[in-house]
């Protein structure tokens, strides 16, 4: 097992929720597409101090 880490992240727009949780006020602003060594993904909504953090997946 192997703790997920962002390798690589991408700025990208805001498209809406990327969590469970969510954190309303972290919506609206960007949202940052994080890639692990292992290639799992996840997506992290950014608003200024306000962050919401998806869950990681993988691939398969
Ligand atoms: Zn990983």
């Amino acid at each position: 097992m192997h703790r997920h880490r962002a390798k690589s992240s991408e700025i990208r727009c805001y498209t809406g929720p990327v969590a469970q949780k969510q954190n309303k006020a972290a919506h609206g602003g960007y949202c940052r597409h994080e890639t692990c060594s292992c290639g799992a993904r996840r997506s992290v909504n950014v608003n200024g101090p306000h962050v919401e953090r998806g869950r990681w997946t993988t691939a398969d």
